[in-house]
């Protein structure tokens, strides 16, 4: 077993994740697609899991998806945070927080992306939250 860090996913932009990051600084999740295949990939994906093809685009999320797993994390200080391996509508599955989840959520919950945002004049970069159920206020036009 691994114990469980303190310090959270990281958000580190590079070469590589700085297409997603400016995507999600502007609202939106991507996902990778297989340029050979069309196989959709999870954002940190280098090479297709089904052909091995080396060449990804990027698409948009529809942000819609199910929960597959979620565990609450309680170390770190007085707020338990619930993180979550929720699959796509798509397909790929992305690991990312559950915010205003009370406890466990179980397996199927359908949940929605919400981006958060570096608070102003904060450093570090725009990361995808998922809320339980359809949120209204995500607009993707
Ligand atoms: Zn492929």
């Amino acid at each position: 077993m691994t114990p469980p860090t303190s310090t959270g996913p990281s958000a580190r932009r590079d070469d590589f994740s700085a297409d997603y990051f400016d995507a999600l600084a502007r609202g939106h999740l991507m996902v990778r697609r297989c340029q050979a295949c069309a196989h959709l990939c999870p954002p940190a994906a280098r090479s297709c899991p089904v052909c091995h093809h080396g060449s990804l685009d990027w698409v948009a999320s529809t942000g819609r998806g199910r929960v597959v797993s979620a565990v609450v994390d309680r170390n770190r200080g007085d707020e338990p945070r619930t993180l979550a391996f929720v699959e796509m509508e798509e397909g790929p599955w992305i690991a990312a927080r559950l915010i205003d989840a009370d406890g466990l959520v179980p397996a199927g919950t359908p949940v929605t992306v919400v981006i958060q945002h570096p608070a102003d004049g904060g450093s570090g970069e725009s990361v995808p939250a998922f809320v339980v159920g359809e949120a209204a206020t995500t607009g993707t036009s």
